[in-house]
């Protein structure tokens, strides 16, 4: 093999990160498909990540980077502003490893998002309106009280961790010719190409977006990190740019993801609504893009694949009129 694998984040860091989380994520199932497989006309698995504990993958990274701190920067507490999956995560692997963590976030989120934060053990630090002053307030932490950030995706342990996906999708299907993986600031598609690409060179990694403000896909055209407006999507988990500073996803994901893709909004909504009809699973719209992209024929596999469904938290009414027929997203062109 000689794959011209990145200095910056390992293959080996992988397989360390695969050890060093195991006695708090969930090593997850990967099913076949029968309903996919008749569609697409070969072998269809998913990998049900949705099922992992906090309810997404966001746990094996934000896990990986708790359990690397060194015992001082442990004692000082770890520090995010995010408020969706990786805030989950990171509070539940700071309570899991007895550190503290701090969520910023400002006084427009719900009390309800506020809440289960808090249920995790972390500490709910209300601060502004906006995103920007929910950051400021970590930068602050860092800088006066010595906490570490731990961000959703840019960062080399966030990204071996969840590089610990492709290990096990290898493990339980290991002739596939490609693996669809949700795309947003590329930590988890950075991981998992690293692992397939390494173990299975002929496997290709697709990386599926939405189409409202698909930032790595922008990046990739502009041949830069760009950022792209933010609009509201069914794909809520997959917002928001690949920040200022990009150091590792834009070019571990240049490297190494064979193909991207985008979904429409109606096309995501069809996509839960099948994994609840035809696979009686709950999934969130960020994981519904690949099934999306197998249903509508965006890709066509020449092979067995596998579609990696990244989380489950979705709101139960949105999800009520998805399944119904009755949600907005239906009645859109597209
Ligand atoms: C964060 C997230 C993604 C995208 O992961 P990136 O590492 O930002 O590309 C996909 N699905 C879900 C459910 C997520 O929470």
């Amino acid at each position: 093999m000689s794959l011209p694998l990145t200095r910056l984040v390992t293959f080996e860091q992988i397989v360390a990160a695969r050890e060093r989380i195991a006695p708090v994520v969930l090593r997850t199932s990967q099913v076949k498909s029968q309903a996919l497989s008749g569609l697409v006309g070969h072998d269809v698995f998913l990998k049900r990540e949705h099922h992992q504990v906090t309810g997404a993958f966001k746990l094996r990274g934000a896990t990986n980077a708790v359990l690397c701190l060194d015992p001082a920067e442990r004692a000082k507490g770890v520090t995010a502003a995010s408020t969706g999956n990786h805030g989950r995560a990171l509070s539940y692997a700071a309570q899991q490893a007895g550190s503290r963590a701090v969520i910023c976030m400002s006084k427009l989120v719900p009390q309800n998002k506020v809440r289960a934060i808090e249920a995790l053990g972390a500490e709910a630090r209300i601060v502004g309106r906006s995103q920007d002053e929910a950051q400021a307030e970590v930068d602050r932490l860092v800088r006066e009280e010595g906490m570490v950030e731990v961000p959703p995706f840019d960062r080399a342990e966030v990204i071996a961790g969840q590089g610990t996906i492709g290990l096990e999708m290898l493990q339980d299907a290991p002739e596939m010719d490609a693996v669809l993986v949700p795309l947003s600031g590329g930590g988890l598609i950075a991981g998992v190409a690293l692992a397939i690409k390494t173990g299975s060179p002929k496997t290709k990694v697709i990386g599926v977006s939405m189409e409202r403000g698909a930032a790595m896909i922008a990046s990739l055209a502009a041949g830069r990190p760009t950022e792209v407006e933010e609009l509201e999507t069914l794909a809520d988990s997959l917002g928001g740019g690949l920040g200022p500073n990009n150091r590792y996803t834009y070019e571990m994901v240049s490297k190494y993801v064979d193909e991207t893709l985008t979904v429409s909004e109606q096309q995501i909504a069809a996509a839960i609504r099948f994994a609840y009809a035809e696979e009686g699973e709950v999934i969130e719209g960020a994981a519904a893009v690949g099934i999306a992209a197998l249903v509508h024929h965006r890709y066509r596999p020449d092979g067995a694949c596998c579609v990696l469904l990244s989380g489950k938290n979705i709101d139960m009414e949105v999800h009520r009129q998805l399944i119904s027929g009755t949600h907005p997203a239906f009645g859109e062109g597209g």
